[in-house]
């Protein structure tokens, strides 16, 4: 088997509709990890039968996609490694997954297991940044949503933002490491969204040397975005619920 992930792109595979701002301090793109984010996880599903989107993820990803940027997948599949799982079955879940939320410019596939040693599983970074390549999105303005450390690590990795969104499968240990946390993919969301459209920007703060960007420095300290004087006033660690 090659070392390299599988990637399938969809019809809109562009990070960037041309009518945004370029100054508007969103996300390039926003990746969602699969099973436990997007849908309720089935280990090593390949019945498009069993797929069963999570509570908010239709709205969530639909947000994103309505302020112009790219959305994406990026997914361990290790059930083909296992000789568990087929690229058709993995395509026709992928079907299935777009049928209930949308399409996505991108899915980015590890189908490696984890003794392979390939760099796209996540923890490792790669599938972020092949996701992020084929959109021409650039990681440290991109966005990784998922439900366990491997996908935050993964975004870290790869220069991105990570945000956990924890199910009853996150280990605690895992939420607590977390560097931001949201209580489901809509709060998750909005968090990277910041505030909506047409509401009033919050007042500047006085304490504030100057106006900086809005998006966090990517580094290797997950502490450091807590300190950060950048940090936009929506980043807060935890985001209310939806
Ligand atoms: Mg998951
Ligand atoms: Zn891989």
């Amino acid at each position: 088997m090659t070392m390299r992930p599988w990637i399938f792109t969809g019809p809109s595979a562009s990070s960037r509709d041309p009518a945004r701002d370029p100054g508007d301090g969103l996300p390039d793109a926003v990746l969602f990890d699969r099973d436990g984010t997007l849908v309720a996880d089935v280990p090593y599903n390949g019945d498009p039968a069993r797929v069963r989107p999570m509570r908010t993820a239709r709205a969530a990803v639909d947000a994103v996609r309505a302020r112009g940027i790219a959305v994406g997948v990026v997914s361990n599949q290790s059930g083909v490694a296992r000789g568990l799982l087929t690229r058709a079955r993995v395509e026709a879940v992928q079907r299935r997954v777009e049928e209930l939320l949308g399409p996505f410019a991108v899915w980015a596939v590890c189908p490696h297991g984890p003794d392979d040693g390939c760099a796209c599983r996540k923890p490792a970074p790669g599938l972020v940044l092949a996701a992020c390549a084929r959109l021409g999105a650039d990681p440290s303005r991109s966005v990784v949503i998922g439900d366990i450390g491997a996908d935050v690590a993964a975004a870290r990795a790869a220069g991105a933002r990570g945000v956990l969104v924890p199910t009853p499968v996150t280990r605690p240990e895992e939420t607590a490491a977390a560097v931001e946390t949201a209580p489901d993919l809509l709060a998750a969301v909005r968090l990277v969204l910041g505030p909506a459209p047409g509401r009033q920007q919050a007042v500047p703060d006085p304490e504030r040397p100057e106006p900086g960007p809005q998006w966090p420095e990517p580094g290797p300290d997950p502490q450091r975005r807590e300190r950060g004087p950048d940090r936009s006033p929506t980043a807060v660690r935890t985001a209310a619920p939806s």
